[in-house]
């Protein structure tokens, strides 16, 4: 190390404390990076990579972003899930004896950024932490740094129920103890770009104490203080805005899992990962940023508590009934910016004037938004109008203190008004007294001289200036004027009483600059004692934005009041699908009704692929979920009971994460449901049992159906493609058949959508490969085959003609189907005859049947299936 010159080996020093992390060294007006740093970021930034002899024999590698222009890169690395530490210059390199002091002052990670593009503004950014106890139940605690949101939990011992969490908060970033197990720690990373970062000092900092105060529990105190301990290190400034950690339990809401929230495709749709397509989509008519975050946190949220819901349905029916109220209060939320992660600035030291008068703006309209709520003359929409707190005190210093049209940077001037500081004023007065002087000056010296194109000048190298054309020089009285500069066509003086203005103003100006800036500086921390009341005015605001988006949605799209039924009823008519309904175009889609209770708890539905089946599913869940975040819900009437938790388990085009074949995915979440629904849940399964072998599936299928009668009593919704499963409303008494209607017309199926009592008759598979427009051939040969089924046993199938050749399973679930209703479900089919195989092919079965299939990724079945294909 000694090699290296001291400013390499000042660089490796810090570096050695952010292994993790590009140090963005400052030199100058530039960030440098030195070694692998520099190359990483070469090709992360694509920006050039040059060497610098840092004493060392070979020349080490360096890249470098000048410092104005670094925020861009910061972000884009940040976007990529790194991490990045800010050194600078911690004095004034002219004045420095020896190497210049440098010291890291921020840490950016994905999980504390504090402003740019990757801060969406209807979105929080999340960073949480994640304590592994003794026992083996879990803390899990998160922060938004940009709005102070802290919360901490304990969860049970199942680490799905941690990652699950951290799925629905969006968390970028996670905070562990290093000696966090291994595993958990793969299971984490598992996740999409997850940071994991490390914090080992749990112990509560004088700080802190105040904000851990609430928490009544060592398990909670500890998990919190990790991640505060981590922020407050990385930040290394003010935190004041964090807010008081809160604890939350995930019983208090309905609980619905990862899985089944990105099934129903609540915040982002399944395919495109976007917010297009999805209920929040569907839903977001607010207004202001803080009401867009409010939302989705109450549609990952849905409420259990019945009074508590009950409270925001009322609050939506009161904004139905005053439609221009609403749209006042609508526009008046459109001046309200967004309170909570300006506080955020605020207590972080980097808000700016332009932000404050943003901040004063959005608290003007505080009073008529109280008004307008106490227009509406009822009594729980005043209660909100009382929450709301005008912070009169921070409007008054703002407009008192702060100009208009400020400009961004804090350190020209311009930001503070006329008035508000005596000292200022007298600074400003001199000044512009100075330059009302130098204005006559230059009338006087015109009318001494009698030169008309004298003019008073001025610039940064020479200060104030008399110029006088070339032409006129002559007119100058002798030894007055000093010469200072000489241009093309005219020459440069001044004169000593001019100098002497001159030092007057520029001192009043310097002066003002700087008392601009403290006086800032000042009115910034008497904003900051106001923090919490902003931030509770914020929580006001965010829930009115929500409620009257709940309005205005409801009665754009005809949505109803729906009642709870604490007997566990589901009555709903003319239900739609709100987010296909919407695609769609209200006239297309078919409404269907839904009738569920103690001696209706399993619905099997039936009908042809693209009937309809999966939207009717999803539609009732979306309708609870809609029903117990408090809005009104997409049918002509709706009584629903209160669901403690929803289960789905609906196919997917993804299903293969993490190399798990389908059908192991299926029966994970089948598991999940059976295992922790109750009988207050609700269930969605469609078509499960499809990802195995017809009878493996069909058994399933009917074990779990079985199952859930039996045992747990969850409202749920089966749909299902086996036929045979129908006859199981002989035997179960609480599951009832339904189907999905549609009717051949001119040999093709045409869908209507329409849910009706009872089991299907007939499969329309064909029908529905004919509107796929598969070749004619193969819809004639499929007939065939379908008609030859329905009046024969299998022995007399006619003999498969040219290349269009069933698989042998349908041909046997054909069979199968005929004989349902006489057949126990497990027997084998009598009459099939078993053929007979060569010897190479009996290997080849036999390999088949070694095979443990739960336990197969689909590349490595395809490669099986080649390998047993060469064998044959
Ligand atoms: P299944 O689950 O039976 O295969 P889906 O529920 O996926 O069928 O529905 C197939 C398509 O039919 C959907 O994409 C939708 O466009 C349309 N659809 C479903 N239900 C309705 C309805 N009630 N009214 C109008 N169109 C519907």
């Amino acid at each position: 190390m000694t090699a290296y010159t001291p400013m390499i080996q000042q660089y490796l020093s810090v570096k050695a404390d952010y292994p993790d992390a590009f140090l963005f060294f400052r030199l100058g007006d530039f960030y440098e990076m030195f070694f692998d740093d520099a190359i990483k970021a070469s090709q992360e930034l694509e920006i050039t990579l040059t060497g610098r002899d840092g004493g060392a024999e070979e020349r080490i590698p360096m890249c470098g972003v000048p410092y104005h222009s670094a925020s861009n890169y910061i972000e884009q690395l940040i976007s990529k899930g790194y991490k990045v530490a800010i050194c600078e210059q911690m004095e004034d390199p002219k004045k420095a004896k020896g190497m210049v002091k440098r010291e890291v002052i921020q840490l950016i990670t994905p999980g504390t950024m504090m402003e740019g593009k990757g801060l969406a503004e209807k979105e929080n950014n999340y960073i949480a932490s994640v304590t592994a106890f003794e026992d083996r139940t879990y803390g899990l605690a998160y922060t938004d740094i940009s709005t102070g949101e802290n919360r901490v939990t304990l969860l049970s011992n199942h680490f799905e129920e941690v990652l699950n969490e951290i799925a629905v908060l969006g968390a970028k970033e996670v905070v562990v103890a290093s000696d966090f197990p291994g595993e958990l720690q793969q299971k984490l990373r598992e996740r999409d770009v997850l940071v994991i970062s490390f914090e080992d000092n749990s112990s509560v900092e004088f700080q802190f104490a105040q904000l851990l105060e609430q928490l009544n529990q060592e398990k909670l105190k500890q998990t919190s203080a990790r991640l505060l301990n981590y922020l407050f290190r990385s930040q290394k400034r003010s935190l004041d805005h964090l807010q008081p950690v809160a604890t939350y339990q995930i019983h208090q809401y309905m609980k619905i899992d990862y899985y089944s929230k990105r099934n129903l495709e609540l915040t982002e749709t399944i395919r495109s990962k976007g917010k297009k397509g999805s209920l929040l989509w569907l839903l977001d008519e607010t207004i202001t940023a803080m009401g867009g975050r409010m939302l989705k946190h109450w549609i990952d949220r849905p409420l259990i508590d019945r009074e508590k819901i009950e409270h925001r349905h009322e609050l939506v029916a009161v904004f139905l009934n005053h439609y221009f109220e609403r749209q006042e209060l609508r526009d008046k939320l459109k001046e309200v910016y967004d309170l909570e992660r300006l506080a955020g600035r605020v207590a972080f030291g980097n808000v700016n004037a332009r932000d404050l008068v943003q901040l004063k703006r959005s608290l003007m309209q505080v009073p008529s938004l109280k008004q307008i709520l106490l227009n509406m003359k009822n009594e729980k929409m005043n209660e909100v109008a009382e929450g709301l707190d005008p912070c009169e005190e921070v409007t008054d210093l703002l407009e008192r203190a702060i100009v208009e049209n400020p400009p961004i940077s804090l350190k020209e001037g311009n930001i503070i008004c006329d008035g508000y500081n005596e000292q200022l004023d007298q600074y400003r007065d001199a000044s512009r007294n100075g330059k009302t002087w130098i204005a006559q000056l230059e009338r006087e010296e015109r009318e001494k001289t009698g030169i008309k194109s004298l003019k008073v000048g001025y610039n940064r190298v020479f200060g104030y200036y008399i110029e006088v054309t070339r032409a006129n020089l002559h007119l100058l009285e002798e030894g007055r004027y000093e010469r200072k500069q000489t241009l093309t066509n005219a020459e440069r003086f001044i004169t000593p009483e001019l100098k002497e203005k001159e030092a007057l103003i520029l001192q009043a100006e310097e002066k003002i600059s700087e008392l601009e800036y403290d006086l800032f500086t000042e009115i910034r921390e008497i904003v900051k004692e106001y923090i919490p009341r902003l931030q509770a005015l914020a929580k006001v605001v965010s829930e009115l934005d929500v409620l009257q988006c709940f309005a205005q949605v409801s009665e754009d799209r005809r949505y109803i009041k729906p009642q709870f039924s604490a007997e566990r009823r589901v009555v709903i008519k003319d239900g739609r699908h709100p987010v296909v309904e919407k695609v769609l175009n209200s006239q297309e889609y078919v409404p269907n009704d839904c009738y569920m209770d103690s001696e209706r708890e399993i619905l099997l539905i039936t009908g042809p692929n693209m009937s309809g089946k999966s939207t009717y599913m999803r539609q009732i869940a979306l309708m609870a979920i809609l029903a117990q975040i408090g809005c009104y819900v997409p049918a002509s009437e709706a009584v629903l009971p209160i669901f403690d938790q929803v289960f789905t388990r609906i196919g997917a085009a993804d299903d293969l994460i993490s190399g798990q074949s389908t059908f192991m995915v299926e029966m994970l979440e089948a598991k999940n449901a059976i295992a922790y629904a109750t009988q207050n849940s609700l269930i969605l399964f469609d078509e499960i049992g499809r990802g195995t072998s017809t009878y493996d599936g069909m058994a399933l299928a009917q074990a779990i159906i079985e199952y859930i009668h039996n045992r747990i009593g969850a409202k749920t919704l089966f749909s299902t493609h086996y036929h045979e499963l129908t006859v199981l409303e002989k035997e179960l008494s609480k599951l009832k058949n339904i189907h999905v209607s549609a009717i051949e017309h001119h040999g093709k199926v045409v869908f209507l959508h329409k849910i009706k009592q009872g089991p299907t008759d007939k499969s329309y598979g064909i029908h529905v490969a004919q509107l796929a427009d598969l070749p004619k051939e193969v819809i004639d040969r499929a007939n065939e085959i379908l008609s030859a089924l329905e009046q024969s046993p299998v022995e007399t199938v006619p003999t498969v003609k040219e290349a269009v050749k069933p698989s042998e399973p349908a041909v046997q679930v054909e069979n199968f189907s005929e004989q349902a209703a006489q057949l126990s479900f497990f027997d084998e089919p009598k009459e099939v005859k078993k053929p007979e195989f060569s010897s190479k092919e009996k290997k080849v079965l036999d390999k088949i049947r070694e095979l443990d299939l739960l336990d197969v990724t689909p590349l490595q079945a395809i490669n099986m299936l080649y390998e047993l294909h060469k064998k044959l």
